[in-house]
């Protein structure tokens, strides 16, 4: 077997970390099979996965050999380069077996699982938790179109507790009856605390939510139930919740680990609760989790009035200027180059070279909140920015989600 070093082109890039890939090939003019060895940068993974595949080699097995010294699932054939598959955020810790050959030494640190148990669906619609509305106030300033509000609820005197972590959502039925005289069903919504609330107690949930509205074919204006409810309501009522749920948008576990966030109108709350995980000192010393990554938050609003946590991120990003990253796309009141209005989107676009450099990072995750309408946006984004680095967004996007590197949420 023939060992051969891949020169890193990116020494001093962003990925540090050694790839090991095992492929099997017909050996020029002996006709024979020769398996060899290749040791590549991340960043050169996917060079060394396209020239495989044009040699019509096969990929045995991709090893990381990191400090982790982990196992990378190998692609499916060698035309598609498979992306580094993150550590994820799991539920109670489980202990690495220890390979029987080779026993891990004893001293070996325990893996750090700090984002501890997921819990879910602790309550469940038949016999929901009443939780005390504490506070209700707007996140909107003057001139902002529509309503958004910031709602918390105290959840303290559960049996159980109800406890969640950063990602999920929970879930609130409204007060009344459908048009068929039935109890309303439940609606999720994005949790916008960190798990220790906004009062650091462990004991309140806090919610950001927007009042749906449009008008009907009859040029009615409708309000939408749940919403309308939620946006009204007063501190002191009691309101049923259920939950937690969801296990598609928790934070990776690695404190290394680059985090890009794009977010729309309320798929802001899980990315307040990233960055105040990450940022507010307060759940810095709390968490037994030290962010150490780039957190890049990429927000879309139709005006300034509408951004939403805005002065927190701003404070973040003048605090941690080497970890946070704020870019806004307003709309109404920014142009993109085109001349047209100022989207996500064109956002993506601008910073593609960034975005693709820190996605070539196995420890960058993305994750996408907001109106399902944000979805075919950033994938036209994504596509155009992948092309321009020689990649194909539509195979490469299913991989990142394999790899549990990109995270979408919408509604
Ligand atoms: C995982 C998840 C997380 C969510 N997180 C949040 C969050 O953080 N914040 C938040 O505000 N919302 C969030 N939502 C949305 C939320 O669950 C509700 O869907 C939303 O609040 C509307 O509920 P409602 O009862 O007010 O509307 P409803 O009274 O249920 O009305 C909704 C219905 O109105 C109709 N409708 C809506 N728009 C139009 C239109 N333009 N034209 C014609 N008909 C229309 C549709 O039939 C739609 O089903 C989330 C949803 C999911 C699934």
């Amino acid at each position: 077997m023939n060992d051969m070093q891949v020169p890193n082109a990116t020494a001093g890039g962003t990925s540090t970390s050694l790839i090991t890939v095992v492929a099997s090939g017909i050996q020029a003019g002996s006709g024979t099979s020769v398996q060899q060895t290749y040791r590549v940068a991340m960043a050169n993974l996917n060079t060394l996965y396209k020239r495989l595949s044009a040699s019509g080699a096969k990929i045995l097995s991709v090893t990381r050999s990191d400090q982790s010294g982990s196992s990378m699932p190998a692609p499916d054939s060698a035309s598609q380069p498979s992306v580094a598959k993150a550590p994820a955020a799991t539920a109670a810790p489980k202990a690495a077996p220890a390979p029987k050959s080779a026993p891990a030494p004893k001293s070996a640190p325990a893996p750090k699982k700090p984002h501890g148990k997921i819990p879910v669906n602790t309550y469940k619609p038949k016999a929901p938790f009443l939780g005390t509305v504490t506070e209700n106030y707007t996140l909107l300033k003057e001139g902002a179109i529509g309503r958004v509000q910031h709602i918390t609820f105290d959840l303290s005197g559960g049996d159980p507790q109800l406890e969640y972590v950063e990602g999920q959502s929970i879930g609130i039925i409204p007060e009344g009856k459908d048009a068929k005289g039935k109890p309303h069903k439940l609606r999720l919504y994005s949790i916008a605390s960190t798990r220790h609330g906004d009062n650091y107690q462990d004991n309140t949930v806090s919610l950001c939510v927007r009042q749906l509205e449009y008008t009907n074919d009859a040029g009615e204006k409708i309000y939408g139930v749940c919403s309308t409810y939620l946006t009204d309501i007063e501190p002191g009522s009691k309101v049923k919740i259920t939950g937690p749920v969801g296990k598609e948008m928790l934070l990776p576990e690695d404190e290394d680990a680059n985090i890009i966030m794009l977010a729309t109108g309320t798929g802001i709350a899980p990315m307040r609760t990233y960055i105040r995980r990450m940022f507010e000192p307060r759940e810095r010393d709390a968490n037994g989790w030290t962010f150490k990554g780039k957190a890049w938050l990429f927000m879309g609003a139709p005006t300034t009035a509408n951004l939403l946590y805005d002065a927190d991120f701003e404070h973040y990003e003048r605090e941690f200027p080497d970890n946070f990253r704020y870019t806004k796309a307003i709309s109404r009141e920014q142009k993109n180059p085109k001349g047209g209005r100022m989207y996500i989107q064109d956002r993506v676009l601008e910073h593609a070279n960034e975005i693709f450099e820190m996605i070539e990072n196995p420890k960058t995750h993305v994750y996408m909140c907001g109106l399902r309408g944000m979805e075919p946006g950033i994938d036209e984004a994504m596509t155009t920015a992948a092309a321009a680095k020689g990649l194909d967004w539509s195979e490469l996007r299913p991989q990142l989600k394999k790899a549990d590197r990109w995270h979408v949420e919408t509604y």
